[in-house]
């Protein structure tokens, strides 16, 4: 790991012996001595008639889950020992994706809409994919940068204080996405993707608003990707559970925002049983996927005791491997001024009582904060 003068705390971050210990696997692959998660699931092959039912390819699925993971225990560590397959454990999670499109249920808000019949849902994202920008990015958390980042125009939130509105609402139902974003297919995304490896990120971080909607076209993108990269998950996690078994297996590392009780989850962003649907996915990709996970805790002001406290309490006991980033740059945006109570700055005193909350219960955040 070289020293990275624009952001010296992750020199220091890759110094801390639980860092090293909670990101073993994700720093192997930065250090080339292991293969990201996609290029495995390119060399297992998995035969199947694309025409087959929906049940029977989900049941196929959780056969080859399992065996994947099997494998990752046996895995190859150098690209030149990799033999890719003509039809892999990619394809089928690519098929299942496209085939999920047809009754859009990659999130809890399910839609189910025909999203390749032009219908669009909740998120007004077409079968297409949008970019807003891809870069390498300097501000994400110390033992992510450089990051290789790509902007999804388009959410399936609404939350009233987003501060990346211009992407993911405000250009809802008064401009076409082509006027604010690029299509792109997945093969331009892969040469985003390759074009951002080339430049020396540590990372593929898909964001946005937010990649849900945009499942289907990162998965097949895998299939032009080559190079040994980490990929990436920076998602608000409102995913459903069949979305997440595509996902399971591919993923290096996890970025799940985790910010709110149900009631406030509500309010502020319109989505209904937040804090079940994100424990559960946040559970299942502890248990079952890399288990490498930093959560985004955007600390609100006048949030302390219904949201932050129960939430620090939840990820100690049930997702002790993770590290947390206890955010405290919440600034009142958008709509924010409709509630009072978070149209303000979120107070020192709160976010050190947040921090202090978060060292009694013995969780990890300072050298990702
Ligand atoms: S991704 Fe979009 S269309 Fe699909 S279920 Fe979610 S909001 Fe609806």
């Amino acid at each position: 790991m070289t020293f990275n003068f624009r952001r010296p705390d992750s020199y220091f971050a890759w110094k801390n012996k639980e860092i090293l210990k909670r990101f073993s696997r994700y720093k192997d692959i930065i250090d080339k001595n292991k293969l990201a998660r996609y290029i495995i699931a390119k060399s297992f092959e998995c035969n199947f008639n694309v025409d087959a039912s929906l049940e029977e390819l989900e049941q196929l699925l959780k056969i080859k889950s399992k065996e994947f993971k099997n494998l990752l225990n046996e895995e190859p560590s150098q690209l030149e020992n990799i033999e890719i397959k003509n039809k892999s454990y990619l394809e089928l999670l690519e098929t299942l994706a496209y085939k999920y499109l047809r009754e859009c249920i990659f999130c809890e808000r399910m839609c189910k809409i025909d999203r390749r019949d032009g219908k669009k849902g909740f998120c007004l994202i077409p079968e297409e994919s949008y970019i807003s920008s891809a870069f390498l990015h300097y501000g994400e958390e110390s033992v992510l940068v450089p990051s290789g980042t790509i902007f999804f125009q388009g959410c399936n939130f609404s939350c009233v204080y987003c501060q990346n509105y211009d992407i993911s609402q405000t250009w809802k139902g008064k401009k076409a996405l082509s006027e604010v974003a690029k299509r792109i297919n997945p093969q331009d995304l892969a040469n985003i993707a390759e074009q951002l490896a080339k430049q020396n990120a540590l990372n593929i971080n898909y964001v946005g608003g937010d990649p849900i909607p945009n499942i289907h076209t990162i998965i097949s993108s895998l299939k032009f990707q080559t190079s040994n990269i980490c990929q990436l998950w920076n998602s608000n996690f409102y995913l459903t559970e069949k979305s997440l078994n595509l996902l399971i297996d591919i993923i290096d590392l996890w970025l799940p925002d985790f910010k709110f009780s149900n009631e406030c989850a509500l309010k502020y962003c319109g989505i209904p049983n937040y804090f079940e649907i994100i424990s559960r996915n946040l559970k299942i990709i502890h248990n079952k996927g890399s288990g490498e996970i930093i959560i985004r805790h955007l600390v609100l002001p006048n949030h302390t005791e219904c949201c932050s406290k129960p939430i620090m309490e939840y990820i100690s006991k049930e997702v002790p491997n993770s590290a947390v980033n206890i955010m405290d740059q919440y600034r009142p945006e958008f709509k924010s001024y409709i509630y009072p109570e978070i149209n303000q700055y979120p107070s020192s005193k709160e976010i050190k009582k947040i921090k202090e909350y978060a060292n009694d219960l013995g969780i990890l955040w300072e050298p990702v904060s």
